[in-house]
């Protein structure tokens, strides 16, 4: 879909659902969402809903794909049939397949995966609603299920995309800017490393437009990091972060 409905953004600088143009949409998320999971989140970014379910780390099966100095992390990204407008076919879709590898990737520098070696661990994402950025969504809510599963980490990855409509740079693109803007760039990030561990652009921009995006991205990261660190010191801790 590609007709140029109406402005995205208005005279005031706002966009169509209110928001400023470096301002993310508003995010609930909550960890342990699942009992029989080893380890689960749930997110609400917008109008996104997800769920993130962690199993393992648990002996490979098939024996043969089992690696000897490192644990095998497998990610299986899915978007239910009614988490769009039109019923979605249940099978996985070539994106789908595309999005489980591109999460794994962005989670598994994250992981001490040579700690278990012969093992692996399985990512269950569920998309229950589909609004845009739905890939970095997954993978803010898959760090904290890893995390909650009490699996060794050097970092929580957190992660947000920025792109371009009306011309203009924004912050965490919804479905219609996604599609009527002109391009898109997800980010993720392992903020206290300050490791970016996935950086992905779709639709073309100028060298200077593609660095502001960049780094608006980035910011929204650093913010959605603070919000995970919260919620699972608001889980294992039982008190709010204490200003650093
Ligand atoms: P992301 O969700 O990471 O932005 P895409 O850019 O591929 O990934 O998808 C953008 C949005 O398009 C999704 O978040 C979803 O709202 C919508 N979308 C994806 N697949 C479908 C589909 N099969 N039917 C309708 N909408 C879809």
């Amino acid at each position: 879909m590609s007709q140029k409905l109406e402005k995205l953004i208005d005279k005031k600088g706002l966009r169509l659902d209110g928001r400023k143009l470096d301002e993310l949409r508003s995010i609930k998320i909550e960890v342990g969402a699942l009992s029989n999971a080893d380890g689960s989140a749930y997110i609400q970014q917008g109008k996104n809903k997800i769920l993130a379910a962690v199993y393992g780390p648990k002996e490979l099966h098939p024996k043969h794909l089992a690696l000897p100095d490192r644990m095998v992390l497998r990610c299986r990204y899915h978007m239910a049939p009614f988490s769009v407008q039109e019923r979605k076919s249940p099978a996985p879709s070539r994106r789908e397949i595309e999005l489980s590898k591109v999460i794994r990737e962005a989670l598994e520098p994250s992981i001490f995966i040579e700690y278990y070696p012969r093992t692996s661990i399985d990512l269950f994402i569920e998309v229950l609603q589909a609004d845009g950025g739905t890939r970095c969504a997954s993978i803010t809510a898959a760090s904290l299920a890893l995390a909650d599963a009490g699996i060794p980490m050097r970092d929580l990855v957190a992660s947000c995309a920025a792109g371009k409509v009306d011309d203009t740079i924004v912050l965490d693109l919804m479905d219609t800017e996604d599609k009527v803007g002109t391009a898109d760039v997800p980010v993720a990030l392992m903020p206290n490393l300050n490791a970016i561990t996935l950086l992905q652009m779709d639709g073309i921009l100028t060298l200077e437009e593609f660095e502001k995006a960049v780094n608006l991205a980035l910011e929204g990261c650093r913010k959605i990091y603070t919000m995970q660190k919260e919620t699972l010191k608001a889980k294992y801790i039982g008190v709010k972060e204490v200003e650093e």
